[in-house]
């Protein structure tokens, strides 16, 4: 089922004056959601992602704006008309009733032509424990499940009835590392084999990219990005972009173009072909940084930092508003550790312009690179 957001609004009302009175939690969203995909919504705390997910399965109302399943115009039906299956971050089982009652729970009050027999109940709520591996544990109460078993439960509680979107809000955030990994690929496989159109909704970037279709980053309850997380890292469409996606995060320099070409500080570090003289904001990826004793960006180095596979130089800069620059490198040849100097190349599609005063993108052809300016 595609899912359409049209010029979706939500304001609350607020007892704060600095608001005048009112919270804009989404704003002018417009979103479309192809059909059979798993998108993920991201950003910071308080962005309007939950919103987002309460506006589309009906628990709040719009103030402005339309929502479509399909062709159909759903903004106005009440939640249980509108065939979504929600899973949220606490769960929410009863903790009274066994894994077999929670996940039957949804389809015990179905009346009239959509109620179910005893044999049509039993079968459909095997078939939901058995897709998200729970068969072994129906008898069990959730007090004697794992986190990561407990989230399976509600996993299959939301697909019991068969819905036409799942809405995941926060669904790993009570897991520990290890489950968080093996639960993210669970939801991925149980997609795939759903089909169903499901919105994953994290703060986590690095979660979103590994299983998502496509991203959709908001900030301030406003649409940034929508794409596929590759596109997203390779091609941010602003430096907030820039710098919420990628771990280590993204070095931001402030530095000018000048003839077609970038400087940070008085080094001129990158051909900029086609960008006119500007002051800009330069983002460059950890793994953009080569280091190269006679490369054009000189920092003053840190230290050498091995974590797992990982080996990064940390270094700093005048013109860098990150206190540690990282560069991730992957050679054998590193700079002295008693060095107080390192130099970088730069790696032309890791490097990122924006403009200075809006953060936005500024597009130019990476394929010069520039190794000295000496
Ligand atoms: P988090 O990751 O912390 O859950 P979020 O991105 O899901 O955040 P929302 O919960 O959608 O963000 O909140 C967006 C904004 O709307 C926040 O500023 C929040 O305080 C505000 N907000 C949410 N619900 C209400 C409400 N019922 N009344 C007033 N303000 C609200």
């Amino acid at each position: 089922m595609k899912i359409l957001l049209r010029n979706l609004t939500k304001r609350f009302p607020d007892r704060n004056k600095k608001t005048q009175g009112e919270i804009t939690a989404v704003n002018d969203l417009t979103l479309e959601i192809p059909d059979g995909k798993l998108v993920g919504l991201l950003g910071p705390s308080g962005c309007g992602k939950s919103t987002t997910l309460n506006l589309i399965c009906g628990l709040e109302k719009a103030t402005e704006g339309t929502i479509f399943f399909g062709d159909r115009d759903v903004t106005a039906l009440e939640p249980e008309h509108r065939g979504v299956g929600m899973v949220f971050q606490n769960y929410a089982l009863y903790p009274h009733l066994t894994v077999r009652q929670n996940i039957q729970f949804p389809l015990e009050n179905l009346k009239g032509k959509d109620k179910l027999t005893k044999e049509e109940l039993k079968r459909r709520v095997d078939e939901a424990a058995k897709l998200v591996q729970i068969d072994e544990l129906m008898e069990r109460r959730p007090g004697e499940l794992s986190g990561g078993q407990q989230q399976r439960v509600a996993i299959a509680r939301a697909l019991v009835k068969m819905p036409h979107v799942l809405l995941l809000d926060e669904p790993l955030s009570n897991l520990d590392a290890r489950l968080r990994l093996q639960t993210r690929e669970e939801i991925r496989r149980i997609q795939r084999e759903t089909k169903i159109t499901t919105i994953f909704v994290t703060h986590d970037q690095e979660e979103a990219m590994s299983i998502c279709d496509l991203i959709a980053v908001m900030k301030d309850g406003i649409l940034q990005q929508l794409g596929k997380p590759q596109d997203v890292y390779d091609f941010p469409s602003n430096l907030f972009v820039a710098k919420f996606l990628g771990t280590p995060p993204i070095n931001v320099f402030h530095g000018f173009v000048k003839d077609q070409t970038l400087f940070i500080g008085k080094n001129a570090v990158l051909a900029t072909p086609g960008v006119s003289d500007q002051e800009v904001t330069a983002g460059i990826r950890p793994e953009g940084l080569i280091y190269r004793p006679d490369g054009p960006l000189s920092c003053h180095m840190n230290r050498i930092e091995v974590m797992g596979r990982d080996t990064s130089i940390t270094a700093s800069h005048p013109d860098c508003e990150n206190p540690v620059i990282r560069a991730i490198t992957n050679t054998d040849k590193l700079p002295d550790p008693g060095t107080t100097t390192v130099s970088f190349s730069l790696k032309p599609g890791k490097v990122h312009l924006f403009q200075a005063e809006t953060g936005e993108r500024i597009p130019f052809s990476t394929n010069h690179e520039v190794n000295s300016y000496e």
